[in-house]
C-alpha cells in the first residue's frame, strides 16, 4: 500500500507542503462531483484504513480496531476489518474514527465576539446586540465563517442552528453552503434586536410584541422554505422560538403551523432557568415543556437546550413520549458558566445531546466538559442528596448523544453511524500520540477522547468531502481568521466607546 503522503497526493492533495491551493482544488473537484450526478469518473472513492472505529450497533461492542471504511461519492459503501483492495487509501493508524459530530444547539455567529471578555461576570447581551445592529452582511458573513470554521475544525459536521435573527440565519446558510457544513437552521424569534425588553419585561410587553413576533415567524418560514427549495441535502430550514416565556398562545400556534409545513421540527431553549418555568406556570398553569407539547411543538423533531429548571416529576416523560432531545451545553455562559443537569437527565431516561451554545466552538472540548462536569455534578448531588436520581455520564453517552441520537431525532438515520449506506460525515481524532495517548494505538480510544480537544482532529469529511485533511482546512484559513478577527476588533472598539470594559 502507499503511505499517507502518497495517498494524499493521489487523492488530490499534492505533497504535504502543497497546502491550501491543493485543498481548494479538491474542494472544486468535489463541487464538480456534486454537480455531476452520474459521472462515475468524478466519484471520489477512497478507503480510510487502520483506524479504530466507533460503531454503535455491534452488540454493545462499540469500538472495532484496525477497520477500513470505504467512501464513494457522499456515502460510506463498505466497512470491514483489515485492508480493502479498492480505491485510494489513507492511513489512519492511531486515530479514532467517529461519525460526524452533531451539535443540537448553536448560535454560530455569536461564538467568538464574546469569548474572553465575559468570563469574569459581564453579560453577553451587549456584544451580541451589537453584532445584530452594527454589522453589514459582509461583516456578519466574515464572523459566521470564522465561527463555523472553528466548529468544522473540531469535528462538528452538523449544526442544529438557532441564529440570533433571520438575517443571521441567512448569513449562516450562505457560509455553510460555501464551506460545506450540514445544518438545520432558523432565526431565533424574537430576534436578538427585540429579545431583551420582551424577555425581561412585563406581561403587557409580551402582549405588545405579538404582532412583530408573528411577522418574524413568517419571515423565518419563508427563508426556511427557500432553503428546502434549493435542496442540496445539506441545509434545512427549521423553526426556532427563543423560549416559552417569550411567546404567546398565538405565536406558539403560528410556530406549530410553520413546523408542520416544514416537517423539520422545533429547536428552542427549554426551561433554561427557574424564572422561565415559574413565569410560564403563572401565565398558563403548566411547565414550559407541557405548554409546548400541548401546542403541538413536539409533534415533529424537537431539540430543547439547557433544561436547567424543569419539573423533574412531569417533564422528562413528556419529552420521552414525544421523542424530544435535550441538548446539554457545558459552555453556555462561557467557560466557568456553571453546570447543566446531564446526570439527572440520563437517570430520567432522556435522549441527551451535547450542544455548543456559544462562546466555545470546540466540539471535542465540549464533549469532554459535558462528561467531566456531569461526573462531578453526579458525585456532588449524590453526596448532598443520596436519594436523588442521577447517572454519571460516560464518554460513550456523550458520543452517542452527538451522533446517533440527534441523527435519528432529526429523521436522518443515515447520519451519525459508520455503516454501509450511511452518509460520509466522519471525524478522525488522533488518540495515540503525545498529550492524548501513549505512543501506540490506544486499546480503549473512547477514553482517550477525554484527553483531546479540537486540535487533535486530523480529518473531517462532510457528505464525502474532505474539509480537514491531515490537519489542513480545505479553505484559506488565514483569510478567514483575519477577516473574523477584524470584525471582533470592531465590536470591541464599539464596546470600549460605550465604557463597557
Ligand atoms: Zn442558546
Amino acid at each position: 500500500m502507499m503511505d499517507r503522503r502518497e495517498a494524499l497526493r493521489r487523492f488530490g492533495f499534492g505533497g504535504m507542503g502543497a497546502g491550501l491551493i491543493a485543498h481548494r482544488a479538491v474542494a472544486r473537484k468535489h463541487q464538480a462531483r456534486r454537480a455531476a450526478t452520474s459521472s462515475d469518473d468524478r466519484v471520489v472513492d477512497v478507503v480510510l484504513e487502520g483506524a479504530s472505529v466507533f460503531r454503535s450497533e455491534a452488540d454493545g461492542q462499540r469500538i472495532e480496531h484496525d477497520v477500513s471504511v470505504r467512501i464513494a461519492g457522499n456515502r460510506i459503501v463498505d466497512v470491514g476489518p483489515g485492508r480493502m483492495a479498492a480505491g485510494d487509501r489513507i492511513d489512519m493508524t492511531g486515530h479514532l474514527l467517529l461519525p460526524g459530530l452533531i451539535s443540537g444547539h448553536t448560535h454560530v455567529a455569536a461564538g467568538s465576539p464574546t469569548r474572553g471578555i465575559i468570563e469574569s461576570g459581564r453579560s453577553y447581551a451587549r456584544p451580541l446586540t451589537l453584532v445584530e445592529e452594527e454589522l453589514s452582511n459582509d461583516d456578519l458573513d466574515a464572523l459566521t465563517a470564522y465561527n463555523l470554521t472553528e466548529l468544522l475544525l473540531s469535528g462538528c459536521t452538523s449544526q442544529v442552528e438557532m441564529s440570533m435573527s433571520v438575517r443571521q440565519a441567512m448569513s449562516y446558510a450562505r457560509v455553510a453552503r460555501r464551506l460545506g457544513a450540514r445544518g438545520w437552521v432558523g432565526g431565533m424569534v424574537p430576534g436578538i434586536g427585540r429579545l431583551f425588553p420582551i424577555w425581561f419585561g412585563s406581561d403587557e410587553d409580551l402582549i405588545g410584541s405579538e404582532s412583530a413576533t408573528l411577522e418574524e415567524i413568517e419571515a423565518n418560514l419563508s427563508v426556511a422554505e427557500s432553503l428546502s427549495r434549493e435542496g442540496d441535502g445539506l441545509l434545512f430550514g427549521m423553526m426556532t422560538p427563543h423560549a416559552a416565556d417569550t411567546q404567546t398562545p398565538a405565536t406558539l400556534e403560528a410556530f406549530a403551523q410553520a413546523a408542520a409545513r416544514l416537517g423539520t421540527g422545533i429547536h428552542t431553549h427549554l426551561s433554561q432557568g427557574q424564572r422561565e418555568t415559574d413565569t410560564v406556570r403563572r401565565r398558563h398553569g403548566v411547565t414550559p415543556t407541557q405548554w409546548l407539547a400541548d401546542a403541538g411543538l413536539m409533534d415533529g423533531p424537537f431539540f430543547g437546550a439547557h433544561f436547567t429548571a424543569p419539573d423533574w416529576e412531569t417533564d422528562p416523560d413528556i419529552l420521552i413520549e414525544q421523542g424530544g432531545v435535550y441538548s446539554t451545553c457545558p459552555s453556555a455562559g462561557g467557560a466557568g458558566g456553571g453546570t447543566q443537569p446531564y446526570p439527572e437527565a440520563l437517570a430520567a431516561g432522556l435522549a441527551v445531546n451535547v450542544g455548543i451554545d456559544t462562546h466555545s466552538n470546540d466540539m471535542l472540548e465540549n464533549v469532554k466538559l459535558a462528561v467531566l462536569q456531569g461526573q462531578a455534578r453526579a458525585a456532588l448531588l449524590q453526596e448532598v442528596d443520596p436519594g436523588r436520581l442521577v447517572r454519571a455520564p460516560t464518554v460513550e453517552d456523550a458520543i452517542q448523544g452527538c451522533t446517533e441520537i440527534p441523527a435519528r431525532a432529526l429523521g436522518h438515520p443515515d447520519l451519525g453511524v459508520i455503516e454501509p449506506g450511511a452518509l460520509a460525515d466522519l471525524v478522525a481524532v488522533h488518540v495515540s500520540g503525545p498529550l492524548s495517548g501513549s505512543g501506540a494505538p490506544a486499546p480503549e480510544p473512547l477514553n482517550n477522547l477525554l484527553y483531546t480537544n479540537g486540535r487533535f482532529v486530523s480529518w473531517v469529511f462532510v457528505d464525502g468531502r474532505p474539509l480537514v485533511s491531515d490537519g489542513q482546512f480545505a479553505f484559506d484559513l488565514g483569510t478567514i481568521v483575519s477577516a473574523g478577527g477584524r470584525v471582533a476588533q470592531r465590536l470591541w472598539g464599539l464596546l470600549d466607546e460605550e465604557g463597557w470594559f
